[in-house]
Formats: structure tokens, sequence, C-alpha cells
């Protein structure tokens, strides 16, 4: 019998047009069960005088008002534990997971045993879109302390690979694992694969040749999506890297990569994804640029009714050459990190691209943005590989055009500075340095 090509081929290969059709039902299902049972949701959508009613297409969703972090911290806690937004008595929640919010005050994500399976369902179709079979051997080396991330290890069991729940440990100890388990697939975060693979290297180990790694499975940052760093990473482990993008919201992981590698098939039949104007809430076409808000179409335990993400992206809806007929999406970063230098919004992982592509350099680097005269500049250091020739002259001025040619601003400097000058990162890198307001 010749393998399956999808974890869920009905689900994942629906027609467009057939899967709008779940989508406006689920909605339906969803804004009605949150208006009747979450305390916040019938405040904000009287208030906004809109219901089920209002909702003939899902553009009509337009009608409805946004959640933030904010909405989360203002409603956490008041009238009972999980709050305003919590929609199921707290007896019918399994799980929550917390992120530290910039105020320290962790924001739980809470989920019905019913949440909980779905999701897991849902990563084990992201785990099998990426080619993981039960013939893997899974290590999962990510946090398990209140992070979303850790259950979903459970994604990967449920393929039936063989999972190993490493978590984060040193890593001496994470390369001491791989060496004696033998995993083929690893997830962790684009930096940390490429941290792990140099530390491999340092210890006299060849991650391209001498350790068992396949694939890799990276999330957390935009790192996975630029082709340089990911063409980087599976050049030092000698392996096939899958992105995928998680909202600690939401679910671990709400979206992955398939073989085209063009953008991340999120899963539709769950989560509905509007680009929205980040600072006027508008509503952009698909392929433009925009601050992803979205929607839980299934959630009981706290709905997510146009959950504004802070990440920033677009949207395609078009099929893939997979087969799948679910949205990709593509992540450039996050509306914080991102500044506006000249008119134009640059993102930090713009500035990857460019440095991670172009020779003579170790692909470390930092951004400073700063302020002169009331507009904003910015700066770049780079590390120049240990044997080259070049001088740091020209490698700047080499840097400084290849940043202009795809920024289209020039950087206000570019330092060189010898390999292992910058701080190398383990888990989510610091990249940028925003000098604006000291
Ligand atoms: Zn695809």
């Amino acid at each position: 019998m010749s393998e399956r090509k999808y974890w869920n081929e009905e689900i994942e290969t629906l027609p467009r047009k057939k899967l709008e059709e779940v989508q406006i039902e689920q909605l339906r299902d969803t804004i009605a069960f949150a208006y009747e049972n979450s305390v916040h949701y019938r405040r904000s959508f009287d208030e906004a005088g809109v219901g089920t009613g209002d909702l003939t297409s899902l553009a009509d969703l337009a009608k409805f008002p946004f959640v933030d972090k904010k909405t989360e911290r203002e409603t956490q806690g008041v009238g009972s534990f999980l709050g305003e937004m919590c929609a199921v008595p707290e007896s019918d929640v399994v799980f929550v997971s917390a992120s530290s919010g910039s105020t320290g005050t962790p924001t739980l994500s809470p989920f019905t045993k019913n949440d909980f399976e779905e999701w897991q369902d849902v990563e084990s179709r992201l785990f099998y879109m990426t080619g993981m079979r039960n013939t893997d051997r899974y290590l999962h080396a990510l946090n398990f302390t209140l992070f979303v991330g850790g259950p979903d290890v459970i994604g990967a069991q449920n393929i039936g690979a063989l999972c190993i729940w490493s978590g984060t440990v040193p890593s001496e100890r994470l390369l001491f694992i791989i060496r004696e388990f033998k995993p083929t697939v690893i997830w962790t975060t684009p930096s940390y694969a490429w941290y792990l693979g140099e530390t491999a290297k340092k210890s006299g180990l060849d991650p391209a040749n001498g350790l068992s790694i396949k694939k890799i499975i990276v999330a957390g940052e935009p790192g996975g999506s630029i082709k340089a760093t990911r063409e980087a990473i599976e050049k030092l482990w000698n392996a096939d890297l899958y992105d995928f993008f998680g909202i600690s919201d939401i679910f671990g992981a709400c979206a992955g990569m398939c073989e085209a590698k063009d953008g991340l098939h999120l899963a539709e039949d769950h989560i509905l994804a509007e680009t929205v104007d980040p600072r006027t809430g508008e509503v952009l076409p698909d392929g433009a640029h925009g601050e992803l808000a979205l929607t839980t179409l299934r959630k009981r335990a706290r709905p997510m009714i146009r959950f504004r993400t802070g990440d920033i992206g677009c949207v395609n809806r078009e099929k893939c050459s997979c087969g799948r007929t679910h949205a990709r999406v593509s992540i450039v970063g996050r509306k914080d990190d991102m500044f506006i230098v000249s008119g134009v919004n640059v993102f930090p992982s713009d500035v990857e691209y460019v440095i991670r592509g172009l020779e003579g350099i170790t692909g470390e680097y930092l951004i400073r943005v700063s302020k002169k005269d009331f507009t904003a500049q910015y700066a770049v250091e780079v590390e120049k590989e240990r044997n080259s020739s070049e001088t740091d002259e020209r490698l700047a001025e080499r840097v400084s055009a290849a940043l202009k040619a795809r920024i289209g601003v020039k950087p206000a400097q570019v330092t060189v500075l010898e390999d292992g000058a910058l701080p190398r990162a383990t888990h989510k890198a610091k990249r940028l340095i925003d000098e604006r307001n000291s």
C-alpha cells in the first residue's frame, strides 16, 4: 500500500469554496458561542452593536471588534481565575499555557479537553507535512515550562514517531542526546539550530555528516522563511529545514511549511486569517503586507475573535503546488521590531536576508536604530570571515550597497568586526538595539 500524502486529505485539499462554507458556518457558531458564554465578547459585541445576524459572508467579520494582548491582560482574573474572555467554566479546562508579556504578567491560554485534542491533531498535520512519519525519531527540544510549544510533541507521537522529550537543556547535553538517540527530526528556533551546529563543530563533531538529523523544524523567529538563513542552516546540518508559525494565544503551531517552501499553510479549518493595517485596523487585500489578525473557528475555552497578533506578514489563498488549498502565510517580523527610515518600513528580517546571503561574512549581525536630526537611521555591525583578505572598507561598502539594493535605504554605517565579536544567540536572538529613546 502506498503511503498517504496528507495527514487529512479531505480537509487539507478541500476546494476553496467548500472550505469557505465550512469557515462561515464555524465562524457563526463561534461568534454565537462567545456571545452566549463570554462576559467580554457579550459586552464588546453589544457595544459595537454587532451579532450573528450581521454575518452573511466572511468579509462581515470586519464589523466585529478586535482583541489583543491588552484585552487579555485587562480581562484575565476578572470575575474568575481565567477571566472574562473565557467561555467555559474552569471545570471544563484541562490545560493552560502561559506567556510572559512585556509587563511581566503572564497571559494564560486555556484549552478544554476537545480544544487540546484538536490542537494536537493540527500539530500532527503540520509534522506530517514536513515528511515526518512513524519511522522517524523526533527530538522535541522546546521548553516544557508553561510554554505552549511543549505539548506539541504529542502531535508527533500521534503520527507514530518515536518521541524524545528533551525540552531545553544545555547544548552539550542536547548534543549528547543527539549522539545517543540518533533522532532524525528536531524542532528548535533558527538561532539555536545555527548555534547548536556551530557548537557541535567546536566539539569536533560534523553536523553535516556525523550526526543523524535529517529534518529541522524551526519557529519563533522569521529565519526559517528567509531563504538565505534557511539554506545556511540546511548546509550546516545537511538537513531539510521547515518553518512553523505559532501563537501562544491559539496553538503551539498554527501554520507550517510544505515541500514547496513558499509560505506556511495555516490550519484554515481552525483559524481564519485577516491582514489589517497595523495603524488603522482596516482590512487589507490578500497579498498585501499588514498585521495578521486571527480568529479561532473551533476553540471553546477561549475563542479568539480578530486577535491582533503583532506579526506583520501577508496571506496567499491561491492553491499550492503540493495540492493543499489552505492559505499560506508569510511572516516578515514583529510589528514592534519594525522601524521606519526615510519613509520605508524596515524589518530586521530584511537586513538578515541580505547579511546571510553575502560571501565573506559570518552571517551574524547587529542592527542599531538611532535618531539623528529627528529622523531614524540604522547602522549594521557584521563579522568578517576569518580567512578573508578583503579590506574592511571594501567589505563595508559591499554590505552597504547590498542593503540599499534590498531595502531601498542605505545604512548610516556598516561596522566590520572580527569573527566571534558579536554575541551568539541561543534561543531567541536579540539582533536589534533601538537607541532612539536613549
Ligand atoms: Zn503547499
